[in-house]
C-alpha cells in the first residue's frame, strides 16, 4: 500500500494535465470555428434555410460524396422537391463510402458499400411516399454515358439514382491501403492519374470524371423545362470548416465541371456539412420529424444488412437542420 502511493499521485497529475490539455484544445477548436463562421459572415457568405424555388419545374441534381450525405445535409430541400412533385430529382453519389472495405463481402447485403447504397435508396423511397405515390419500386437499367455503361436506377419518372462507387478517400483524402490509396481528392490534385471504382465498372482520369458528370447532367436535364440546379456541399472552408476531404473534393469536381459554357448556366446551391454540428436546429417541427425519420429509415436498412447503426450522437448532432446558399446564375440551360 505504501509503495503504491507515490505511483498513484503522478497518475492524478497526469490525468489532470490531460484534462487540462483537452480543454485547451476544445477551447481553441471552438474559437477557430467561431472565427471561421465569423469570417464567412464577414466575407458576405450567408446560409439560408428553405428553397423558395422548390416547386419550380426544373431538373435538380443532388451530388454528394457518400451514400448518407444527402440525407444528413441536403434532406429538407430534396424531400421538398419530391413531395411537391414539380422537379425531376437526380441523386449522384460519387464514392462507395466503403471505409476501405472495397467490395469485400460484409454483412447480409453483399458488401458494406452495397448496404449503404440500399440504405440511401430506402431513405429516398420514404420521401417518394410523401407525395402519396403508391408505387415506389426501384427500376434499374444500364445507360450509355460518355462511352461508359452506367447503372441508372429510378422511382417513377422523376426520381433517379447514379452511384459511381469511387473508393472512399478517408477523412483527410489519403485513401486506404486496401484500395491503393485512391481518392477523389488525390485524383483532382494529380497525385494519382486514374481512379477505379470499387466494383471495377469505372476507370477514369480527372478529365473523364468531369466529362462523366457533364454527360449525366445533359442526359437527365435534356428535354425538361430548361431550369437546372445542382446541389453540392460547400467547398468554401470560411463558411464550412473541417469537412470531410471527399465532401470537398466532390464539390470542387462539380464546380470544375460547371465552370465553362454550356454548363456555366447551371445554378449551384451549396450546403454546410460537418460544421452543422455547431449550428442550432433551424427546421420547422414537421421538418424536424421528417429529418429524424429519414435518418431512422436509413439506419434501419443498415442494421438489416448486418452493419453498425450510425444512429449515435456524432451523426444525430447533424439532424433537424439544413444550411445552404445559392449562387446567382441563370439556371436556364439548353441541353
Ligand atoms: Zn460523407
Amino acid at each position: 500500500m505504501v509503495s503504491a502511493e507515490p505511483a498513484f499521485r503522478p497518475q492524478i497529475n497526469f490525468k489532470r494535465s490531460i484534462v487540462s490539455r483537452i480543454e485547451q484544445i476544445l477551447f481553441k477548436a471552438w474559437m477557430c470555428i467561431l472565427a471561421c463562421l465569423c469570417l464567412g459572415g464577414c466575407a458576405g457568405l450567408q446560409y439560408q434555410v428553405a428553397d423558395p424555388a422548390a416547386s419550380v419545374n426544373r431538373t435538380s441534381f443532388y451530388i454528394a460524396a457518400h451514400p448518407d450525405d444527402i440525407e444528413l445535409f441536403m434532406a429538407r430541400n430534396a424531400w421538398d422537391e419530391i413531395e411537391k412533385n414539380g422537379a425531376k430529382v437526380v441523386f449522384i453519389v460519387f464514392s462507395a463510402g466503403d471505409d476501405g472495405n472495397g467490395d469485400s463481402p460484409n454483412g447480409n447485403c453483399e458488401s458494406f458499400y452495397h448496404a449503404r447504397e440500399l440504405a440511401h435508396i430506402d431513405a429516398v423511397k420514404f420521401w417518394a411516399g410523401l407525395s402519396n405515390s403508391k408505387d415506389v419500386r426501384v427500376v434499374e437499367e444500364k445507360v450509355p454515358v460518355q462511352a461508359h455503361e452506367l447503372s441508372r436506377q429510378s422511382i417513377g419518372e422523376k426520381v433517379v439514382f447514379y452511384n459511381l462507387r469511387l473508393p472512399d478517400g478517408n477523412v483527410f483524402g489519403a485513401g486506404y491501403e486496401s484500395t491503393k490509396f485512391q481518392s477523389i481528392a488525390s485524383l483532382r490534385s494529380n497525385k494519382i492519374d486514374r481512379i477505379v471504382s470499387v466494383d471495377g465498372a469505372l476507370e477514369l482520369n480527372y478529365g473523364e470524371l468531369i466529362a462523366l458528370v457533364r454527360g449525366i447532367l445533359v442526359r437527365e436535364a435534356h428535354g425538361t423545362a430548361g431550369a437546372v440546379q445542382v446541389n453540392i456541399q460547400d467547398e468554401d472552408g470560411r463558411l464550412n470548416p473541417f469537412d470531410h476531404a471527399d465532401h470537398i473534393a466532390t464539390a470542387k469536381t462539380v464546380v470544375d465541371a460547371l465552370s465553362e459554357a454550356p454548363y456555366a448556366c447551371v445554378k449551384i446551391a451549396r450546403y454546410a456539412g460537418y460544421s452543422n454540428a455547431f449550428r442550432p436546429a433551424n427546421l420547422t417541427t414537421r421538418e424536424r420529424l421528417l429529418h429524424i425519420r429519414t435518418w431512422a429509415t436509413l439506419n434501419s436498412t443498415l442494421v438489416d444488412c448486418g452493419q453498425a447503426s450510425t444512429w449515435e450522437p456524432r451523426h444525430n448532432a447533424l439532424l433537424e437542420k439544413q444550411y445552404f446558399r445559392v449562387e446567382a446564375r441563370d439556371s436556364v440551360c439548353n441541353f
